[in-house]
């Protein structure tokens, strides 16, 4: 992480690598928040192989969570109700949902994590577009 940089950058590798490793006692995940310098949302990127699952139900205290779908299918279980979810499905989860994830085929997905009700503004009001130009500008 450059910590006199206006950004930080990290490669997470292969996806399908991913799906072999455990970081932190999860297998096939990997948080961002740490290596990125994340102060305000948890990111996880995740790679089951076809038939994991997480092995548990929960929910959060405060935190939202988005689901984006990057490829796959898996089946998505939230209070009890069970869907089919492959690539390009978002699941917005309030922190009360109790959810849970399993992979039927394997499935590649990002999990968002954000303090509910914390947003203040949208991107489109608060991106300021300046003067600045870059090489293909
Ligand atoms: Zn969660």
């Amino acid at each position: 992480m450059a910590e006199n940089k206006n950004f930080s950058v990290y490669n997470v590798g292969s996806f399908a690598e991913l799906a072999d490793k455990e970081i932190d006692g999860a297998k096939g995940r990997i948080m961002l928040g740490h290596l990125l310098g994340l102060t305000g949302c948890e990111i996880s990127i995740n790679s089951r192989k076809a038939g994991e699952a997480v092995p548990f139900v929960h929910h959060h205290k405060m935190n939202e969570e988005v689901y984006m779908i990057l490829s796959g299918s898996g089946i998505f279980h939230i209070d009890g109700e069970e869907f089919p979810v492959g690539e390009g499905d978002m699941i917005r989860v309030a922190p009360a949902g109790m959810r849970s994830i399993k992979a039927i085929e394997p499935l590649v997905y990002v999990c968002i994590q954000a303090h509910d009700g914390s947003l203040a503004q949208a991107t489109q009001l608060d991106g300021v577009i300046t003067k600045d130009k870059t090489s293909w500008m």
